[in-house]
């Protein structure tokens, strides 16, 4: 059989998610032949995008990879589809705060600085947010960066419950403020508040995913391309080992290469640390862009915890709950002079429904103790920063499979923070709290696996995050982050992409 004929483009993107899908908006409409190389394929729009028991119980669109944690091995909450975790994710987009760019001090060590500030993201998260039509408000969050752009459009309202609790944090003292949010929503938008958002994918494409705003407007241009099914296994260098060549893929059960002159490798924080150590020879013996040793170190989840506020005779009908965030304790609780160090962000979950709460609890819980409990709770998401630690890693066993070891820091923080967002949940009328944290096998957030820095020797990436060691390699996802902040990433990965996406565009590859 003859094996299938060697592509060529000038740029290869593998990975269509927030992080490759930028880069290919930057390069749409140039005459750069560029591919984008997906493992997954279009994720159907069916009734199922919507149904709780499908995504929840029935794990319908989880990949069925198996992963080894420090538990034993499970399938864990990922997604292969054109536009990545944003196909799921909550459409939070949250700019990150001045400080999280600079050195901070947490309770567990040192938040490092990351080698660009945050005036250099400035203008890229502006346009992250026109690309995402994010709504949002400006004024009310006492932690919130300087901005040279408004936000594209105002914020989605409260619904009644979210509203009159927004008044009780205001009368408790506290600055809520309403979160950023990519959702096509009010008149004349796509979203019919159809009670799902946050962990489901859109039917009707009203969510700001990358599929919708990125990948979809780009392959409108005619030097874009996408490959669906295709699974990059390695990457393959020139005898200097400095230039990458090609990607070896599975394709339609065939392996093949596919050559470029630009490789931007955006297949997620687990998997782009994979593909670089799986492209380990001779020249690079632990691995691709990994003379400092740090790929695969420095995975980092957040720490989070989901809150249940229950009032027994007060029903909660919201549909669009994803619409308030508490900040005030984002940099640490003056109030409390013996732990001077940052808490975290809290903000309003996806509404849960009982097959979501099924899902997660012992079996023996009556469906109608679900029931009640969804129907009266208002939920929570409390989220801590998860410092960079070096034994905190993704690496292959011996027969390929993906291990991640995570080392906790900062859980004195967390568990701090849970405490503090339940006593102000039962301040403002809430009696009885529940809480759940979330564990690495749901590694919605994860990032830092290919850390960028100013020094070759610590980083493999460089601030514009090409690889020290290769002249033609981009690594654009979240596995850049050199530290995770405390707030939702896919705004500061899109960022940061853009910002990589216009260098090329307008520096290296004119
Ligand atoms: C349930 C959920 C809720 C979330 N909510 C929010 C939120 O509200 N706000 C927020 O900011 N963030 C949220 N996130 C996180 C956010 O979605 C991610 O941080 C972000 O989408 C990651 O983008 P990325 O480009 O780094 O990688 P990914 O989105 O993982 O994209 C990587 C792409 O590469 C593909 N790929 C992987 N391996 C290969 C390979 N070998 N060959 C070819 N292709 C490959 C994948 O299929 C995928 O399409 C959430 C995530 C989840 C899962």
């Amino acid at each position: 059989m003859s094996s299938p004929p060697v592509l060529y483009y000038d740029v290869v993107i593998i990975g269509s998610g927030v992080g490759g899908g930028c880069v290919a908006t930057q390069l749409a409409g140039t005459n750069l032949r560029t591919c984008i190389l997906e493992r997954g394929s279009r994720l159907p729009r069916e009734m199922e995008n919507w149904d709780a028991e499908a995504v929840f119980v029935d794990q319908r669109y989880r990949t069925h990879e198996h992963w080894e944690f420090d538990s034993g091995k499970s399938r864990p909450g990922q997604y292969y589809y054109v536009g990545g975790l944003t196909k799921f994710f909550g459409a939070a987009m949250f700019r990150f705060r001045v400080e999280d760019f600079e050195e901070v001090q947490h309770e567990d060590g040192v938040s490092p600085a990351w080698p660009i500030r945050y005036s250099d993201l400035e203008p890229w998260y502006g346009q992250a947010e026109r690309l995402f039509g994010v709504r949002g408000g400006q004024g009310a969050d006492p932690t919130e960066p300087w901005r040279t752009t408004t936000y594209p459009f105002p914020p989605i309202p409260h619904e009644p419950v979210l509203a009159s609790i927004e008044q009780r944090l205001r009368q408790a003292s506290l600055h809520p403020s309403p979160m950023p949010a990519a959702v096509d929503y009010g008149s004349g938008g796509k979203c019919q508040r159809c009670g799902t958002c946050d962990a489901f994918p859109c039917r009707i494409g009203a969510k700001g995913d990358a599929e919708v705003c990125l990948i979809d407007p780009a392959l409108r241009q005619p030097n874009v391309s996408l490959r669906t099914g295709v699974k990059v296994n390695r990457l393959l260098t020139d005898s200097t080992g400095r230039r990458i060549v090609a990607a070896e893929v599975e394709e339609g059960g065939e392996v093949r290469e596919i050559h470029a002159e630009t490789f931007i490798l955006a297949a997620g924080a687990v998997n782009s640390s994979v593909i670089l150590q799986r492209s380990s020879s001779p020249l690079h013996s632990s691995g691709l862009a990994n003379s400092s040793g740090v790929v695969g170190r420095h995975f980092m989840n957040h720490n989070c915890t989901g809150l249940m506020a229950l009032h027994p005779l007060r029903s909660n009908h919201t549909r669009f709950p994803k619409t308030l965030s508490v900040n005030d304790f984002y940099f640490g609780d003056t109030s409390d002079p013996s732990f001077p160090y940052p808490l975290g962000n809290l903000q309003l979950l996806g509404k849960l429904s009982e097959p979501m709460v099924r899902a997660a609890m012992p079996s023996w819980m009556p469906r109608q103790v679900g029931r009640w409990l969804t129907g009266h709770s208002v939920d929570w998401y409390v989220m801590s920063e998860d410092l960079p630690h070096p034994e905190s890693t993704v690496r292959l066993t011996s027969s390929g499979q993906i291990k991640v070891h995570w080392e906790r820091t900062n859980r004195q923080a967390h568990q701090r923070w849970v405490k503090k967002a339940t006593a102000i949940l039962k301040k403002i009328g809430y009696p009885v709290v529940l809480a759940r944290p979330f564990t690495v096998e749901t590694p919605s957030h994860q990032c830092g696996t290919v850390r960028f820095g100013t020094d070759p020797a610590a980083s493999a990436l460089d601030p514009m995050c090409k690889a020290w060691d290769h002249d033609n390699l981009y690594v654009v996802d979240a596995s850049f982050f050199p530290s995770s902040a405390a707030l939702n990433p896919a705004l500061t990965i899109a960022a940061q992409a853009l910002r990589v996406g216009h260098h090329l565009r307008t520096e290296v590859l004119r």
